[in-house]
């Protein structure tokens, strides 16, 4: 990365922060980027990053500073559990009983205690991963028998659409479900990851405690090679 790029970055991140109340946890999503443009925000002082594909983090986790704390956010399939459970700190889209099983599983032979959020499904579209509310009310209920696994809280991704008040809508439902639950569960259930650079604004006045940001960060992904 040159100059300019880095002053960019610093100048997004700078601008994204202004945004975070402190008491929010801000997650870089760093999927697609090089391990420079994510050292770049390292020396900016970042530290927690998520990642949505498990080779991808795979492979870049060892050529990073071993203090940053990664957040696993996309849809994680069981035969992939065993890539990231050496050292991820939080897995957030757990959708099945068989991921959690395997998360337990890997927990167990690494020996780590692996902290994970429920994703719960909130939008619209049937496209997004997610247990249902009373799904998961339900796995409460049986006080989650996981030996291995500390289960933070909740995650969810609103519709992509731009009728804001059904954004709005999404992740106030969302919210009720995790302050129900939050109230049985006690003080480690603490965490609501909800938000993105779309829906930012959405989520925080619903109450999110965390926001997964990319494009506000490190500008427009590319997918393509180069
Ligand atoms: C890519 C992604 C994000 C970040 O999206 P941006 O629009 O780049 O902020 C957040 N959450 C999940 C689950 C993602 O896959």
């Amino acid at each position: 990365m040159d100059a300019e790029a880095r002053e960019t970055l610093a100048a997004r991140y700078r601008e994204v922060l202004k945004g975070v109340p402190p008491e929010v946890t801000l997650v870089a999503v760093s999927k697609t980027r090089s391990v420079d443009e994510i050292k770049a925000l390292y020396d900016l002082g970042h530290r927690a990053f998520g990642e949505n594909y498990p080779q991808e983090l795979r492979e870049k986790q060892p050529q990073l500073p071993a203090d940053i704390e990664w957040h696993f956010i996309g849809h994680l399939q069981t035969n992939k559990v065993k890539y990231i459970a050496p050292f991820v700190h939080l897995v957030h889209g757990v959708d099945s009983l068989k991921l959690l099983d395997e998360l337990d599983h890997r927990a167990a032979q690494n020996g780590r205690v692996q902290e994970v959020l429920l994703q719960v499904h909130i939008a619209r579209e049937d496209t997004k991963h997610g247990f249902a509310a009373d799904e998961v009310l339900a796995l409460a209920a049986e006080a989650w028998s996981w030996k291995n696994l500390e289960v933070r809280g909740l995650m969810g991704m609103a519709s992509n659409t731009p009728d804001r008040a059904q954004v709005q809508h999404e992740f106030e439902a969302l919210r009720t479900l995790f302050d129900k639950l939050a109230s049985d569960l006690g003080p480690r259930f603490d965490t609501l990851s909800m938000g993105m650079s779309a829906d930012a604004q959405e989520a925080l006045a619903a109450g999110s405690t965390l926001l997964r940001v990319g494009t506000a960060i490190f500008g427009e992904r590319h997918y393509s090679a180069g």
